[in-house]
Parts: C-alpha cells; structure tokens; sequence
C-alpha cells in the first residue's frame, strides 16, 4: 500500500467547529424552536457590494467574446489589481511595494498555509497563543512541529497572550526561524501599536527570523497608531511577509481572493550557505503548483479600489464595527470583562469567576440561546476565553447582548 505522510496522522481531528455544531446540535433538538444566535463562525453576512458585483457582470460578458476572452492568467495576477495594491494599500501608506513582489491567490488560508513550501523543513516556528490554527496545523503537516503533548507542539514556541500582558506577547527565547503574527488579532480582537510592532521588526533583523504577517483584519483599523501594513516599519521588507484578503474586507469568503506581498529584498539560505531570495522561490512555487485566481475575481477585487467600491467597503465594515461597539458596550455593561473590537471585528470575553470557556459556551446557549466560540480551541492561552464576532446582522447583536445582559455577571 502507499505510504503516506505520517505528520497527518499527528494532527488531532479538527475539534473546535465540530464540537460547536454537535453541541448547538443537541440543544436545538432537545429545544425545538428555540431561535439561537450564533455569533461563533467567523464568516460574514453583508452581500458584496455593487461596485463589485458590477464589475463582475462586466468581466462575465467579457468571456462572450474571443476578443475579450480571457483563459490561464498570469499565475501572480493580472497588473490591473496588483497595480492598485501597490497604489492604494501600498504607496498611499508612504510605503513602496513592487508590482513583481504581489502575488494575487485565492485567500489568506492558502498562503499562510502554502508558504511554509518554500523554508527548510528544520526551520524552528514560533507562534502566538491563542492563534488562528492554519498557522499551526500547516507546519505540523509539513513536519515542523514535533510531537503534541498537553495541548502544545514540541518544536512550536508558544508566546502567550492574555489579559496580563495586554495581549502583547514576549519576545521569543527559543531563537525561532519564523513567527507568525497576525495583527489585528484573530481571535483576540487586539493589535499591535507602532512602537510594539517595531519590537518585533528590530528582533527579527537582529536574530535572522522571518515573520509571517497576516494583516487579513487591517480594514477594520481604526487607531491612527496602529500600522496596517508590517512594511510601515522601517526595515520591515527585509525580515516580513505580509498576506492580506478581501474575504474580511469586502465579503469575498466566497468569492475568494488575497494577496502575499513577498519583498524582493527577503532573502534565505540553503543549505550550501548560498543566499537565494523568497521572492524568486515563492514565483517559482506558484508557478509550478497555481494557476491564478479567477479573471472575474480579480475584476471584482479590482472595483474595490474605485471611489465607489470604497466608499461601499467602508460601509459594511462600519456596519460591523457598529457590532462591535454594541458588543463592547453592552457586555461591559452586562458586567464582563471584554477586550478587542476596536480595531478588529472579534470581541474577546474573559470567562467570569474563572469559569472554563467550555463551560462558558455552554451556559450562554442554554440561558441565552447565544452560541460563540471556546478560547481554549484557539491554543492553551485562549483557555478562560471566549469569542464573539461582530459579523452578524445588527438585531441579531442587539439581541444577543439584551440576553446576556439578562445573567447578571
Ligand atoms: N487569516 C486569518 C487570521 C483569518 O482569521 C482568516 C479567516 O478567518 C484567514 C486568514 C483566511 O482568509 P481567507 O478567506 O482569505 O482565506
């Protein structure tokens, strides 16, 4: 028989979503007709806007024509949405991104999950606690992560982040090659400040570690101090990888759509000692193993960049953080403890009287009907945590928070 890759085996089964739906589940049918709000999944509700959907009619009836037909293209993306990346992500920000160091892909889960393809199998990977289980998962497929023991990966640094540090974690001390950030924070709802940002730039030019930025919530930034892009930070291009989606941005979790920006000055070393670039070895993993995103997508994406499609974003991302604020408010009010949300679309709950955030999940869906998601399936330190987004419809929030309000923390 064929012998497989024995890293997957290692992998627990996917545990956390399952065993929220088998729960929800359950209560449903021993309580038929009772009308639960979940507000745990982290997919969005607003249709996409009609900049977009327009410009996607348009690129369909381009496919009608041989002279407008468009079949395999370019595997980085069409010029056409990279060059508005560079121009309106990018150069707006006062900083300056290639058009040759964007790559169009089909999302943010691929990328963070793919571009681990492209560094040595011994590279050590430290992560932050809780985290988005992509970052994890990927590196444990691909043989990096060692054994699991107590809930953590043997060869993986886990940088807690909680309450008592403010969510900002500690420096690595296991000398990693690569950390993965992601600011603002999935699923703790917090982010990362200009000068904390910077700390971790200066450590990874001062120690030769990579860092893997996922910037997929940058849209939902609303503090002038809080950079969106890693590469606002000086020397940031030499040590960062930056990937970014429109899934969170602009509805596209469907559709799907993202962007890697790998800096032509990122360089690694092989095993002979030679320096050879991550730009090159990222073209040239594409190349061979993706065929680009759809033209119609990325017409779509496109859009996004007029003054229409923007100002219509900006409206649906108001629209949850209108969510967000109703969260922060009215469960502070309810008497929790509650973090993130104002640059992210997820508030993050400290369970009250050290209640476990299963046990937590369970007494909001039996005496509120309100279903979200157990910290502790995010990592070790997300154990005494809760999370809820703000991606739902505004009643719906409302809704819920008038519950919650109703348990008298
Ligand atoms: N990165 C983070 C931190 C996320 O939370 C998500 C989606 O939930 C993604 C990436 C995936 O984004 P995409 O839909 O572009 O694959």
């Amino acid at each position: 028989m064929i012998k497989i890759n024995d890293n997957f085996c290692k992998l627990p089964a996917a545990y956390l979503f399952s065993e929220v739906a088998r729960r929800i589940d359950a209560f449903r049918k021993a309580h038929p007709g009772v009308d639960i709000i979940r507000m745990g999944i982290g997919d969005v509700t607003s249709p996409i806007c009609q900049a977009a959907v327009d410009a996607m009619h348009r690129a369909a009836d381009d496919q009608l024509s041989e002279f407008t037909f468009h079949g395999y293209g370019p595997e980085q993306g069409y010029s056409f949405l990279r060059e508005k990346i560079a121009e309106y992500d990018y150069r707006s920000r006062g900083v300056n991104v290639g058009i040759d160091e964007i790559f169009i892909s089909d999302g943010a889960k691929s990328d963070t999950g793919n571009i681990g393809d492209i560094l040595s199998r011994d590279c050590k990977v430290a992560v932050t606690d809780p985290v988005y289980p992509v970052y994890v998962d990927t590196n444990v497929m691909s043989g990096r992560a060692g054994e699991l023991c107590d809930g953590r990966w043997s060869r993986i640094e886990y940088l807690p982040c909680t309450a008592e540090n403010g969510f900002v974690p500690a420096l690595p001390v296991d000398n990693p090659d690569v950390i993965y950030l992601c600011y603002p924070n999935n699923p703790t709802g917090t982010t990362l400040n200009r000068e904390q940002l910077a700390k971790w730039v200066d450590y990874a030019l001062a120690h030769n570690a990579l860092i893997m930025f996922d910037s997929a919530y940058e849209a939902y930034i609303t503090d002038d101090d809080v950079p969106h892009s890693i590469y606002e930070i000086p020397g940031a291009e030499k040590v960062a990888i930056e990937f970014r989606s429109y899934s969170k941005t602009a509805g596209f979790t469907g559709l799907r759509c993202g962007y890697t920006v790998v800096p032509k000055s990122l360089m690694g070393v092989d095993s002979d000692g030679r320096e050879v670039s991550l730009n090159a070895l990222w073209n040239r993993r594409q190349c061979t193993k993706f065929n680009g995103a759809s033209y119609i997508v990325q017409r779509a994406a496109e859009a996004l960049y007029t003054p229409k499609g923007q100002r219509q974003v900006k409206e649906t991302i108001d629209y949850y953080m209108r969510n967000a604020k109703v969260l922060r408010d009215g469960l502070t009010e309810a008497g929790l403890e509650v973090f993130g949300g104002i640059n992210a679309p997820y508030i993050w709950i400290k369970t009250p009287d050290a209640m476990s955030s299963w046990d937590f999940f369970d007494l909001l869906l039996t005496e509120c009907n309100v279903a979200g998601t157990p910290g502790s399936g995010f990592g070790p330190s997300g154990e005494g945590y809760f999370r809820l987004t703000a991606f739902g419809r505004y009643e719906n929030t409302v809704e819920a928070v008038e519950r919650l309000k109703k348990l008298k923390f």
